[in-house]
């Protein structure tokens, strides 16, 4: 059968890598999730003490260690999702603490930063069969992907679901830094210079405040099928 490229974006912790990763599997696609790739980059930097004292990061230095920082992701059978490595060590738990998330968008902003994993994210589809999520997917990484996903859903949903994560995952946070840190990012995100977070002209909006995951899979599925039997 056809093998597409789906790109998958939207704002922060709106269930974009669970969509994504239920939908890599249902259809035995590669996924990427590309928000790993640059918290990865961001641990990096919080561990070689790159940020200067005033919260920004430290540009210059970060640029020259960029060769040194190698991003890659290996199957977890258990999870059902590929486990982010950075250097080989395993970071998939380290890189969703509040103290990268306070930090990622800063570096996410970074056009080296973009440069060098657009272009590894890019390698990662020449063969298509691949669910990509992100935030410039669509718009950046795969212009011409043949099913465009653009998702939304209000900030107090969205931070109460990555609030519910994190408490499942035996991490503590608190609500209100939670939605105080969604709502940074969403501006941080749609707001910078390079690859501003935007919905491409023609990807498809899903608001899924008000859906199951299930129902949210057969939407989906749907959209895929429709795209398949357009040929
Ligand atoms: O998807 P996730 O919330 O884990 O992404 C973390 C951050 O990485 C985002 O808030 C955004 O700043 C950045 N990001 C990006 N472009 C992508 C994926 C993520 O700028 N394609």
């Amino acid at each position: 059968m056809k093998k597409i490229v789906i790109a998958i974006d939207g704002y922060s912790s709106c269930g974009k890598s669970t969509m994504a990763k239920n939908l890599a599997r249902q259809l035995g696609y590669v996924y990427v999730d590309t928000g790993a790739m640059y918290r990865a980059v961001t641990l990096y930097a919080l561990r070689h003490q790159l940020f200067e004292a005033d919260g920004e990061a430290d540009a210059a230095s970060l640029q020259r260690a960029m060769p040194d920082i190698r991003i890659s992701f290996q199957f977890n059978a258990q999870t059902g999702k590929p486990d982010t490595y950075l250097n080989d060590e395993l970071v998939e738990q380290e890189i969703r603490t509040m103290q990268v998330s306070e930090k990622v968008s800063k570096i996410a902003a970074l056009p080296f930063v973009r440069t060098a994993l657009v272009a590894q994210q890019q390698r990662m589809g020449v063969d298509k069969g691949i669910v990509m999520d992100g935030r410039d997917i669509g718009t950046v990484v795969f212009p011409h992907a043949e099913l465009k996903i653009f998702v939304t859903a209000s900030a107090e949903v969205r931070a109460q679901r990555r609030y519910d994560e994190l408490q499942q995952k035996g991490m503590s946070a608190r609500y209100d830094d939670i939605l105080k840190n969604v709502q940074e990012r969403d501006y941080i995100d749609s707001h910078r210079e390079v690859s501003p977070l935007r919905k491409a002209d023609d990807a498809i909006e899903l608001d899924n405040s008000n859906l199951t995951i299930d129902e949210q899979q057969q939407w989906l599925l749907h959209q895929v099928d429709k795209v398949l039997q357009q040929g």
